[in-house]
Formats: C-alpha cells, structure tokens, sequence
C-alpha cells in the first residue's frame, strides 16, 4: 500500500509510483504547494515505500516487514525528519548539519536512506549553503523530499538540484461540499472553503479553531466600525490570538490567520463595490444584504485600500512589530477611511 490514502492528489501519486517502478529516481524531490494539500504525507509515504525491505512491488510498501514496522513507530533508524520547531521562525542550522552528518552514513538496515525537511522554503542562507554542499554530492544511498509553501526563497542551486512536484489546491466547490457533507453548516462551509484557498489540511486546522465563528462575530463588527469601536476591536482580536497559543510565536501566527478573514471581508466590499451588486462570488456569503448596502458607500478602489492595510499589518506582525500597535494602527486606520455613517 503507498499513495492511495492522498485524496486529490492522484496524478502526483501516479507519478511517483512511475519513478519507483522504472528505477530513474531522483535523489532530490521538491514537494511545493500550500499547507493541507497532502505534500507531508506524500513524502512520507515515498519514504517508507523506498525503505519498505519487501520488493514485492517497488511502487508500494508491505506493512509487514520489519522496515514498515519501525517506520509506522516512527523508529527507522535510515529516515530522519526535519523541519522548523515550534515557536522558532526559521529552519535551525543545527538541523541541516545532523541531516548532513546522517547523510554521510551507511544505511543502518538496507541500502537507503530517507530525509524530509518540511520546511525547505524556511532555510536562511547559511542553511541553504550548508544543505547545498550534500546536495551537490550525494550520497548514492540517500533520498531527499524538501517541502516548501513556495520555491521563491529557495535558492535556485537547490531547486535545479531537485525534481519539482507541484501540489494543487481543490476547488473550492468541491471542498465546499466535503465541508458541508462532514455536518458543517452551508454557510461556514462555503466561507472556510475560500479562506482556506482550496486546502483541505488548512480548512480543517481553522475549522478546529473555529475561525468561522470568529469570522461571523468579526464580518457583524467591521460592518459597524467607528472610531468609537477601533481600540475595542483590536482588544478583542489581541485576546483571540493569544486565547490557545502556547507562545509569542503561535501568537504571530494566529493574529495573521485572523488578519486574514478582515482581508477576505474587504475584497468582498470591493467585489460588490466593482460588481454593482452583491450578487457575486462573495466569501461572506451569509453577509450579503449588508455587504451589499456598504458597498455603495465607496468605489472599489476603496475597499482594496483598505484590504491593502490589512495586508500590510499581516507582514509587520510577521516582522515582529508590536502587535498592539500594529492592531491599533489597522483599526484606526479602518474606521476612519470607513467614515461616520459606516
Ligand atoms: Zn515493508
């Protein structure tokens, strides 16, 4: 069994199971595609097929060999996992270097080795340097699967290295429709759907946070911000972030998933806005009676100012600026570009 439990990426698996039968296997892979498409399990699976000791079929692993034992333990001693830790921004150097030093290793079981580092687009460049220099000489035995959200802040001497695999997300219909088949109401399946841009994985993740509900309680306010309200509602989005975060790192993160859905509000109005009507292909589609009435209180252009400065604040809470100012800046910023009577 390998690749068959990967919903929606059959052509990918179909690929790779092609590389394994014909024995032309890469020793680089380059797994690009946004987070929940099914990149890491994809890997994993590629490892534990290549580790699998039973050669029965080469495009699939046994489940019943030693190797597959170990692997499903998360044991095997021939495949190490690596990627950026918890509260930490960046891939640390020490994780490349004991990658390196495994690489250059004998397999301890069979005649493999596998690595997976999740997040190769995460590397700063004395990392990419020192990942480079395997690269550049692998070892025969070695296979290694990079995951990255995007291949822009990978160096072009690893990319050209490693063969590219391209992930796509689903439509949102079809997700939609997952979502709302799994009891979610039609409502919040068809916003989840759209913010999480297609990704399963990522839909699920927001789901478990509830960021719908949030989402509704969040579209009810920004239709009624003042500069009565602009300090109130960056309380409220500081307390959201920090509520289940177990650090300043999860925190960041958190308050730019939740930056996200006042963007997602914004490109509505200017849809609407440009649109004339609300009839469109909102996001906030529960919210169309009032979307569509503060959409003609300003041209489009507006409203993508204002999506714009919600942009601008996910990139300083991503460049660790001060949270609450950068809150208080937005919402000010909002209420008065939303004017009195919005
Ligand atoms: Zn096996």
């Amino acid at each position: 069994m390998a690749f068959e439990t990967i919903q929606d990426q059959q052509e990918i698996a179909r690929r790779l199971r092609d590389s394994l039968t014909s024995g032309r296997l890469p020793h680089a892979w380059l797994f690009v595609g946004s987070a929940g498409t099914g990149r890491l399990a994809m890997a994993r699976e590629l490892a534990r097929t290549l580790l699998c000791s039973s050669r029965e079929r080469p495009d699939s692993w046994c489940g019943l060999c030693a190797d597959c034992r170990l692997f499903a333990k998360g044991n095997h001693p021939d495949y190490l996992e690596a990627g950026v830790p918890e509260g930490r921004q960046v891939l640390p150097i020490g994780s490349v270097r004991e990658l390196q030093k495994a690489a250059a290793l004998k397999p301890v079981r069979g005649n493999r080795r596998a690595f997976v580092i999740r997040d190769a687009d995460r590397m700063n460049l004395e990392a990419a340097n020192c990942f480079l220099k395997t690269l550049e000489e692998p070892p025969g035995s070695c296979v290694f699967v990079l995951i990255a959200s995007s291949l822009r802040p990978i160096p072009e001497t690893i990319t050209s290295r490693c063969r590219v695999v391209r992930f796509v997300n689903v439509a949102a219909d079809v997700l939609e429709g997952r979502l709302e088949t799994e009891g979610l109401d039609p409502e919040d399946a068809h916003w989840l759907a759209r913010r999480a841009w297609g990704s399963p994985g990522l839909a699920q993740q927001l789901r478990q946070a509830r960021l719908q509900e949030f989402n509704r309680e969040l579209v009810d306010r920004l239709s009624r911000l003042s500069l009565q309200d602009n300090f109130a509602l960056s309380d409220w989005f500081a307390t959201q972030a920090s509520e289940g975060s177990a650090s300043a790192a999860d925190t960041r993160l958190a308050l730019q998933d939740l930056l996200e859905c006042a963007a997602l509000y914004y490109r509505d109005l200017a849809l609407a806005a440009a649109a004339g009507s609300a009839e469109c292909s909102l996001c906030n589609s529960a919210a169309r009676g009032s979307i569509g009435q503060l959409a003609t209180r300003a041209p489009a252009d507006d409203f993508l100012d204002r999506a714009q400065l919600v942009l601008e604040a996910i990139e300083r809470v991503g460049a660790n600026a001060n949270s609450r100012l950068t809150l208080d800046w937005l919402f000010t910023r909002l209420a008065r570009a939303a004017g009195p009577s919005t």
